[in-house]
């Protein structure tokens, strides 16, 4: 088993590599965090927070900091080639874990945020102006080596583990000569962020039009998004555009001043896949890991999404509480959902922003088509379109059919009713750091099947309109607005094993219990198989 003294290097402090930190430093673990610039970045990119990464943040008690810098709880309207609206698209179930679905936000606010909250944490060391030169494996962890971007002086340092949250041109891919499989788009795209804006809309405007694809995002306090598909020879992507050309695509919009431009960038874009993912002790993450179009609005969250999925495992292990082997589990467990999201994107912008006028056309017709009818209605207006982020491989156990509905999903974050004195809370401030396993509406006696040294937190789910009451060793909860029933109704009498990052790893009852114990030592998990009346598996 491992159990390393040394800290955890995460590499980059755009908003993956900060979240990373956050994760893991609230972990218990050591961290620290380089990055080659001397400050965070100030670039117009992120406009789009999830409820997922709201959540993941939620578990560094970040949530609430970040809260004050979004538009909480933003939709998009869609237009057709002619500007009419199409429909306006929402989540599922806005608030199925625990958050807003979507909520606008600008990315260097962000990441003050994440950076100021790192300052304050006392296990963090953050280096700005250094950079990550070289990463060579040794017996116990990785010799990093680094340059002070001010001085040229090299340092050394041996970590852990190594969480390349590098960006799209990874300095950790590149050491390690991992390819990326995909595609590279040569459209150019000008982005402006922008001050004194009248748009009060809290949603964002995505216009089909054929001649000039645009998207517009109002933002808090006056600011709005402005994204246009430029056409052949107006502009290169990677430069500051020249003001001129900004005032004249925002003229169809607003008059505007140099000074009411807060940052503006002309960029193109990727849909691309890193072929590995985990070299030896090194990770990558984020756009690092994978590079897609912005149109769906999640790069940053499925980097964040990463974040959350690699961390508990990292701290696990650094912790002694399990082995490597656990960290396989990260890709496994990743790699499909970040490609569909890839691949998703580039769908979405292929079909929304068209420059095809026949493309167009029939998309407008389609759309309208699917109106008419209530289930095409739903598929668009609450966004079933996108991949919804499911495990399909890894750390899971899939025992019948009824269990797909929910291992490898995320369990949902109802606000429940919890005794002493009936406290509503908020599910996963019940749930704690680590794994979770809830018996819902399991009688008493059938607790004494499940191994008393398994380190998991024990929550009774209480259904059917009944007072939850804790018993030794266990916590009561129960429903407050019939969302735990919709969500677990279905497995009564069952155990759900949850683990640290929310998602069900399996669904079982006493009988299953060796099976479960097995799955858990093959992904490298300490765990002991005496159970609580004292009898060995
Ligand atoms: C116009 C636009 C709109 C977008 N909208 C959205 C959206 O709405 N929602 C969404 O989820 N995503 C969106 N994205 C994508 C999102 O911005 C990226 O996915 C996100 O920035 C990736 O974060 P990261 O931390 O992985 O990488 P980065 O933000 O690129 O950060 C990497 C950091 O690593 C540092 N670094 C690199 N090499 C080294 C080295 N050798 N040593 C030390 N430091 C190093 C870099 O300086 C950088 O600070 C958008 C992107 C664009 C361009």
């Amino acid at each position: 088993m491992d159990s390393r003294p040394q800290p955890v290097l995460v590499v980059g402090a755009g908003p993956v590599g900060l979240a990373a930190a956050n994760l893991l430093a609230a972990r218990g673990v050591p961290v620290v965090l380089v990055e080659r610039n001397t400050t965070t970045s100030d670039e117009a990119k992120a406009i789009s927070l999830d409820d997922e990464s709201l959540r993941t943040l939620q578990a560094a008690d970040l949530h609430e900091p970040v809260l004050r810098i979004v538009v909480p709880g933003t939709g998009t309207r869609y237009f057709d080639r002619k500007g009419r609206p199409l429909f306006h698209a929402r989540g599922p179930e806005p608030y199925r874990l625990g958050h807003p679905f979507k909520n606008q936000f600008a990315q260097p606010e962000l990441e003050r945020v994440l950076v100021e909250a790192l300052a304050a944490r006392s296990n963090v060391h953050v280096a700005f102006g250094t950079e990550l030169t070289g990463a060579e494996e040794t017996e116990d962890g990785v010799l990093a080596t680094f340059r002070d971007m001010a001085t040229g002086r090299t340092s050394v340092l041996t970590a852990a583990w190594l969480l390349a949250c590098d960006g799209g041109r990874s300095t950790l891919r590149e050491l390690r000569r991992i390819d990326m499989t995909g595609t590279s788009y040569n459209q150019v795209w000008l982005v402006a962020d922008t001050l004194g804006d009248e748009h009060d809309e809290r949603y964002g405007m995505h216009h089909g039009r054929p001649d000039r694809p645009t998207v517009i995002v109002p933002g808090r306090d006056g600011r709005c998004r402005y994204e246009f598909q430029l056409r052949p020879g107006e502009g290169a992507g990677g430069a500051r555009p020249e003001f001129e050309t900004v005032r004249r695509l925002l003229a169809p919009y607003r008059s505007i001043e140099p000074g009411q431009v807060e940052r503006s960038i002309t960029y193109t874009f990727n849909a691309v896949v890193a072929d590995r993912w985990r070299d030896g002790r090194c990770f990558l993450l984020g756009d690092a890991a994978h590079m897609m179009p912005p149109f769906a609005g999640q790069g940053l969250n499925s980097g964040v999404r990463d974040a959350a999925n690699l961390v508990w495992k990292v701290a696990e292990v650094w912790h002694g509480r399990a082995t490597q082997a656990l960290l396989d589990t990260y890709e496994a467990e990743r790699r499909p959902h970040a490609t569909a999201m890839v691949t998703f994107s580039e769908r979405l912008g292929r079909v929304v922003m068209t420059t095809s006028p026949g493309r167009a056309r029939l998309r407008d017709l389609v759309v309208r088509t699917l109106l008419c009818v209530p289930a095409g209605r739903r598929y668009l207006t609450q966004m079933r379109f996108r991949p919804p982020a499911v495990h399909r491989d890894g750390l899971l156990l899939r025992t019948g059919r009824s269990d797909r509905r929910l291992v490898g999903h995320q369990l949902p974050q109802p606000v429940v009713l919890v005794p002493p004195g009936l406290r509503p809370l908020r599910l996963d401030d019940v749930l704690g750091d680590g794994f979770a396993v809830l018996g819902v509406d399991v009688p008493g006696p059938a607790w004494a099947a499940l191994p008393a040294a398994w380190p998991f937190t024990r929550i009774d789910v209480v259904l059917g309109d009944r007072m939850p009451r804790s018993a030794e060793g266990r916590q009561a909860i129960a429903d407050i607005d019939g969302r735990l029933e919709a969500a677990l109704g279905g497995v009564r009498g069952r155990f759900l094993l949850v683990k640290p990052d929310r998602y069900i790893a399996a669904i079982f009852g006493a009988g299953r219990l060796p099976m479960v114990t097995r799955e858990l030592r093959r992904h490298g998990l300490v765990v002991d198989v005496a159970t609580s009346a004292g009898r060995p598996e």
